[in-house]
């Protein structure tokens, strides 16, 4: 497999076992990039009705968005936004509230109807080349590590930007902390929080992006970074956490 980021070869790393559908996933490493890439398992993100779990979790992820928007309504004014993988719309829900004109795209038609249900415009689908608009605001959250061509995606995600707009991406972070941790075998095995294990479901994230890999992925997309850090948890935002450069999986970009 070569890298999804720079192209360079990369080195078979281990093995994850996913217990879902009984196979072993070949997980690879790229020296250069320092992230992993594998091809996952089978997975059908239109089969499962998720909305039990996103109703379950719904302050968290709701407060997370709220604190989202407060930190976005000091970068922009409101204007268009999208939510790329919006699932329930929480997020749409959110920036409505703070005034933007929001939509979301789910390719989860349950999440999705549910959203719609509630009064939201959230369309069931994939990003593709049939997806148009110019959006101020363009939000990737928790998408791309499920993505097998990330760099196509985020070409997409970036032809939907107007010249001044704003995307934020969110991935699970990747640092030199959670790569130590994740080349142990016993962590993989026996840690399930994802933010100290990285490779947690080795079904459905196939991209586990260091910062230099999202940088490069960016670049070819079109996009430049913004040296902005935010994160909504101060768990994950701190001076301790920032001087052992630490990564809280955050990224804002622009167009080129
Ligand atoms: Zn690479």
């Amino acid at each position: 497999m070569n890298c999804r980021a720079c192209g360079g070869t990369t080195c078979k790393a281990f093995d994850l076992h996913n217990s879902r559908h009984g196979i072993d996933v070949p997980v690879y490493r790229c020296r250069t990039c320092r992230a992993y890439w594998s091809d996952g398992g089978p997975v059908d993100y239109d089969a499962v009705d998720l909305t039990g779990y996103y109703m379950a979790h719904a302050a968290p992820i709701r407060a997370r968005y709220a604190r989202l928007f407060e930190h976005l309504a000091s970068l922009r004014e409101p204007g268009r936004f999208i939510d790329i993988g919006a699932g329930i719309g929480f997020s749409v829900e959110l920036a409505a509230a703070h005034g933007w004109q929001a939509r979301g795209l789910e390719p989860n038609r349950y999440l999705a109807e549910h959203a719609r249900q509630r009064g939201l415009d959230v369309a069931t689908g994939y990003l593709d080349e049939q997806t148009n608009g110019q959006y101020d605001l363009v939000l990737v959250d928790n998408v791309l590590e499920h993505i097998l061509h990330p760099l196509p995606f985020l070409r997409l995600a970036a032809g939907l930007l107007s010249d001044d707009g704003l995307m934020v991406v969110a991935v699970p972070p990747l640092d030199w902390l959670r790569d130590a941790l994740g080349r142990s075998s016993w962590v993989r095995a026996r840690v399930s929080r994802p933010q100290l294990n990285v490779f947690t479901e080795a079904d459905e994230h196939v991209n586990m992006l260091s910062r230099a890999a999202m940088l490069r992925l960016a670049r070819a997309a079109g996009l430049r970074p913004l040296p902005v850090r935010f994160h909504p948890s101060r768990v994950y935002d701190n001076p301790v956490f920032r001087a052992l450069r630490l990564d809280d999986g955050y990224y804002h970009f622009t167009r080129l």
